[in-house]
């Protein structure tokens, strides 16, 4: 299990897709998506002709662009015989892209758009200076519209992709939770690896920024007495664990919503939550500036006091580059050239604040979520990440105290 947790990387789209599971609308015999939605009618749409070409990777692979709003812009996809996806994710196809009605873009574009306002306004959050989400036209957020993939949507930090399955208030309901993802990974702004993304803080977010989910005692105890908490489930193997112990999957994202309902209960608000991902963020950035002065003036270590000269056989390295599509900057211990410059991938620790211990703490990628987390919520709640993962202060404090 520690293995996988190392798995350096972006989260991939694929673990969103499987990890977004969320607004399944209505209830009873009715069609969810026959319950009216926001009246999106006023929303901009204009024609956008184009191919962005930028930094970012084009979620459509290229396909044109056919529609935009002030934020947005949207593709339709390719449609790919089956076999036809390289291994490097590139697709073969032949010109072809799916056979969809305008209106039917132009509609997702608009609830998209109303959805993104409706979060930032609800929130006191600016689009485009907290949001980290540009106007201009190769900044705005891509969607691309696969019709196959039904209900289903996923957000990365640079695209958007959504089937074509969803209208109205179903329709509303995951673009509300996908925006808080995107918005999430672009307030944190770096891409971070997956040892930075905690499954259950994710989606707790997303799902209480959703609608408020908060579930009730009996529903927390079914959960905890699988053997996990919430807390516990912390990538796609503690959710596979968590079900193979009986747990249910339908209260899954609600148990993790919860949590914050708690924090709040004690004293957060909406705001700590933006801060820890604008702190995880910093923490990201802090870890690469120490890096580069490691690297190219030489490093005292705090704990040894011994000095490493200067790095100079990878001198050539453009160190953001190398690492702003592999995620993680912060180091763990036992990492390969840990404290050794003389090698390649030689790192050097960086230390911050932890307020729940009151003193710094070297930052790694291991605790990089931890860190983040006691910096935004630690002095307003006296909520420490440690005890959020603790049964004993859980059950007490949590399932017996507060739900
Ligand atoms: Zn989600």
């Amino acid at each position: 299990m520690t293995k996988l947790l190392k798995t350096t990387g972006i989260i991939t789209a694929s673990i969103l897709l499987a990890a977004c599971n969320s607004g399944g609308g209505g209830g009873g015999s009715s069609d969810p998506n026959d319950i009216p939605g926001r009246d999106n009618t006023g929303v901009a749409v204009y024609d956008f002709d184009g191919i962005r070409i930028g930094k970012y990777s084009n979620a459509c692979q290229d396909a044109p662009s056919v529609f935009a709003t002030d934020n947005l812009y949207a593709n339709i996809s390719w449609e790919v015989a089956p076999g036809n996806q390289n291994p490097d994710g590139t697709i073969n196809h032949d010109g072809k892209q799916h056979d969809v009605d305008d209106n039917v873009v132009k509609n997702i574009l608009r609830a998209a758009q109303l959805s993104l306002e409706v979060l930032a306004s609800d929130h006191n959050m600016n689009i485009v200076n907290d949001f980290n989400m540009g106007i201009a036209d190769d900044e705005k957020l891509e969607i691309c519209i696969v019709p196959p993939l039904g209900q289903h949507a996923l957000a990365t930090r640079n695209y958007f992709e959504i089937g074509t399955g969803r209208t109205n208030k179903n329709l509303d309901n995951i673009l509300d939770h996908e925006f808080v993802h995107v918005t999430n990974y672009r307030v944190a702004k770096h891409p971070l690896s997956a040892e930075a993304w905690e499954l259950w803080l994710l989606e707790g977010v997303a799902t209480y920024f959703e609608n408020r989910a908060q579930v009730s005692r009996d529903t927390m105890l079914r959960f905890t007495n699988t053997g996990f908490l919430p807390t516990d489930i912390i990538s796609l193997w503690e959710a596979h664990l968590y079900r193979m112990a009986g747990g249910d999957q339908s209260i899954e994202y609600s148990s993790y919503s919860s949590v914050f309902a708690y924090l709040e209960h004690m004293g957060s608000t909406n705001e700590d939550v933006w801060n820890y991902f604008k702190l995880l963020g910093e923490l990201e950035t802090n870890c690469r500036l120490t890096q580069y002065e490691a690297h190219h003036n030489g490093y005292t270590d705090r704990e040894t006091g011994k000095y490493f000269p200067p790095f100079t056989v990878g001198e050539s390295y453009d160190y953001s580059e190398r690492y702003d599509m592999t995620g993680m900057f912060c180091v763990n211990e036992d990492d390969e050239g840990y404290n050794d410059p003389s090698k390649e991938n030689a790192s050097v620790l960086t230390w911050v604040y932890d307020p729940s211990v009151g003193k710094e703490i070297a930052v790694g990628a291991n605790n990089h979520s931890e860190i983040a987390f006691n910096q935004a919520f630690y002095e307003k709640t006296g909520v420490s990440y440690m005890e959020i993962r603790n049964k004993e202060f859980f059950s007490r404090n949590i399932t017996n105290g507060f739900l």
